[in-house]
């Protein structure tokens, strides 16, 4: 029964009994844990020592590959977990966003990572910054891994998602985890983590777990090392105030507890899809893992004038979930995580109804669908209904962690920005409004308090994601009483685990160093012309400059018939020199670039497959008939995709006009052939 740790790449055992966890449907052990006798000192070196080198010495393109082949083995075995998570209290379609949400989280940065960072173990930051006048000195921002470790503090609520959302980026990053799920629900952690060693693809020292407290482990955190905490607002503050993570200090992000409101538009009257989609809405997030979610809506904000219809629809439709054993398919709602849980939401529901009145629920007795109430922890929906939620604070500050929702009137849209705003700071928010005017005065009214908002109306409501659904794309944090932190956002979240560090130095060292060429560094004639050169034989720097080529008025007026683009700055003389940017016709900017590509390309078969597309174009200096154009292509970054037998190749490119004035410059995106890929070809 007892559950081991993973510390060191072994699976070792707590001393003592442990604690005992049980299941939440019937109070059954489930399984024992116990972190105690573990040297966290040791646990901390071995992910600085093992771990960090293993991840650091891969690029962030084979990391994603590792989450990929991670994600696969976990969604080939994910039958076992979802047999477990009953025993959470978690239903089907709880389960679901629990475990295939975690396992989409872990394919959503592996695709991310591959597609915007470059295949290497250096992330630059933005473009160079010009820091002198000869363009000899100059800046460029630049991230890269952190040293330590990252402390992953998780909540009971998504023991899978949980630990996957901060696991992804923190591998991509190239840090190693030391994972710590909420006690209650570790059982089904465990046996994810369990799996992830079994299938090999990790590299030794990436993950650890701790089943059970964490011990002393605070004391020997070092300002490489990363916290991120899930859980309540007082055991952030507790861990943040600690006196290492104060002196080191350590970053830390925290996701705690949450009022989320959800306003329903002045216009979404009964009748409007709005008000339907509402309903619905609010009952899903009250009802979904029970309310256990830290993006529920807990604040439904409301107009006064529809108060009592929206909460006769709301009981209706709470009334036809059926309360019972996650396991049967009959179920709308399961349990809570545990008995302890349901003792709480009871305490707090007991707070809120002191300010609101229970219009909804509230019963301590209610029947059961093929469970035992008395054994499971199982609570009745509950709505409450404040009638001056102004003048109220409870509703706005006491979280009920359970399927627990208070109705809250407003007269006016600037009340309910006002109202939003009481909950001090949150993770979600949302409007459900079909009048776009109403939409930006509550977003803007509101969005400063709020890490999410969405938007809800009759066009996206069938593909809308919902209130309460974090994705990887999209920063999950909120400001304020949500703890004032932020995760995922795509890649955003990935350079929480990296430094980032502004670098000084010449545009030869710049390039050495973040792998892109910078302009001002050498180029370099090949011998060849690039074109002729596979992925691996190209450097950057490799440098073509074509012959001049002069532009009349001719080519001017061929190309505006030929494309139909007659716009009078290439067309009417005199139209054109009352143009402030113009002294009189000017070649196209697409036949700059078009004249460019004849100039510049290789015309035969060659290791240079396709044309992808064209970045940063911009046109500087107007190119008159007469004046001649040259064009300089020099290879600024190179791509490998995998073993698919090509890369991306960026080229910087540069036209200039006979006076050397820069016409304009953009960068050429090419796919070039591998030398294997081009050997197989080429014959
Ligand atoms: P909690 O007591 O703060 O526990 C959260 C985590 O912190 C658990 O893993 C817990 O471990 C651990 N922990 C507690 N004391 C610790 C200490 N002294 N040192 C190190 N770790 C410690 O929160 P909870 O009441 O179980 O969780 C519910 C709360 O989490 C709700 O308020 C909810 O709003 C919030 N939540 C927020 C989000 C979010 O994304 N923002 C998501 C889910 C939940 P043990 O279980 O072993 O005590």
């Amino acid at each position: 029964m007892k559950l081991a740790n993973l510390v060191m790449d072994q699976w070792v055992d707590g001393t003592g009994e442990g604690r005992l966890l049980t299941s939440a449907v019937d109070g059954e052990p489930v399984a024992a844990i116990s972190s105690s006798g573990i040297d966290f000192a040791d646990v901390l070196e071995h992910a600085r020592k093992v771990g960090g080198p293993a991840l650091r010495a891969m690029t962030f393109h084979q990391r994603g590959e590792m989450l990929k082949a991670l994600a696969k083995d976990l969604q080939e075995h994910k039958k076992a977990f979802y047999a477990l998570s009953t025993r959470t209290g978690a239903t089907r379609a709880d389960s679901w966003i629990d475990i295939d949400g975690g396992i989409s989280t872990l394919f959503v940065f592996s695709s991310k990572s591959r597609r915007e960072m470059p295949n290497d173990t250096v992330y630059l930051d933005g473009p160079p910054e010009v820091l002198s006048r000869e363009g000899t000195f100059l800046g460029q921002h630049i991230y890269t891994s952190k040293l330590g470790a990252a402390v992953h503090i998780n909540a009971f609520n998504f023991p899978v998602w949980g630990m996957l959302e901060k696991l992804a980026p923190a591998l991509i990053a190239g840090v190693p985890a030391i994972v710590k799920p909420a006690s209650s629900t570790a059982y089904l952690t465990e046996i994810v983590v369990r799996r992830m060693m079994k299938s090999g693809i990790l590299p030794p020292g990436s993950v650890q777990l701790i089943l059970g407290g964490v011990g002393d482990l605070f004391d020997h955190l070092s300002c490489q090392d990363t916290v991120a905490f899930t859980g309540s607002k007082a055991t952030a503050e507790k861990l943040q105030r600690h006196p290492r993570v104060i002196a080191e200090s350590v970053s830390f992000t925290a996701e705690t507890d949450s009022l989320n409101a959800s306003i329903l538009g002045p216009d979404a009257i009964p009748g409007t899809p709005e008000f339907d989609l509402y309903v619905k809405e609010v009952v899903r997030e009250m009802t979904s893992k029970a309310g256990q979610k830290c993006t529920a809506i807990r604040r439904i904000v409301a107009p006064a004038a529809i108060a009592g219809e929206l909460v006769a629809a709301l009981s209706t439709a709470l009334g036809e979930i059926s309360i019972g054993n996650p396991a049967n398919k009959d179920v709308g709602m399961g349990a809570l995580a545990s008995l302890g849980q349901r003792d709480e939401v009871r305490e707090r529901m007991g707070e809120l109804a002191g300010e609101a009145a229970v219009v909804y629920g509230g019963k301590e007795n209610f029947d059961v669908v093929d469970a035992d109430a008395r054994k499971g922890a199982f609570f009745m929906p509950t709505l409450l209904h404040c009638e001056k939620p102004l003048a109220s604070t409870a509703v706005h500050s006491v979280e009920a962690f359970g399927p627990v929702s208070t109705v809250l009137p407003y007269d006016s849209l600037d009340e309910a920005v006002e109202l939003a705003r009481l909950g001090e700071g949150s993770l979600a928010g949302s409007v459900f409004t079909n009048d776009n005017t109403t939409a930006r005065e509550l977003i803007l009214g509101t969005a400063a308090y709020h890490g999410r908002m969405l938007v809800i109306n009759r066009h996206c409501a069938a593909e809308s994601t919902g209130h309460g659904s974090p994705l990887p794309h999209l920063v999950h944090g909120g400001p304020g009483r949500a703890g004032g932190g932020e995760e995922m956002g795509g890649i955003r979240g990935v350079k929480h685990y990296m430094q980032r560090t502004a670098i000084q130095g010449s545009p030869e060292t710049l390039t050495a160093i973040g792998h892109r060429w910078t302009r001002g560094a050498d180029q370099r004639d090949p011998g060849v012309h690039p074109f002729r050169k596979t992925f691996e034989q190209l450097e950057l720097g490799d440098t073509f400059t074509s012959e001049p080529r002069e532009v009349s008025l001719s080519d001017i007026e061929h190309f505006a018939e030929f494309t139909g683009d007659r716009f009078y700055a290439h067309t009417d003389e005199e139209a054109a020199a009352k143009n402030p940017f113009f002294e009189g016709r000017v070649a196209h900017g697409y036949l700059i670039v078009s004249f460019a590509a004849g100039m510049f390309v290789d015309p035969d078969f060659g290791p240079v497959l396709a044309n992808y597309g064209i970045d940063d174009l911009r046109f500087l200096t107007p190119l008159n008939y007469g004046d001649t154009m040259k064009v300089r292509l020099t290879c600024k970054q190179k791509t490998l995709r995998g073993d698919s037998g090509y890369g991306e190749v960026r080229w910087d490119t540069e036209i200039t006009n006979q006076d050397g004035d820069v016409v304009a410059l953009y960068d050429v995106l090419t796919m070039v052939a591998t030398d294997a890929h081009w050997a197989s070809v080429a014959g």
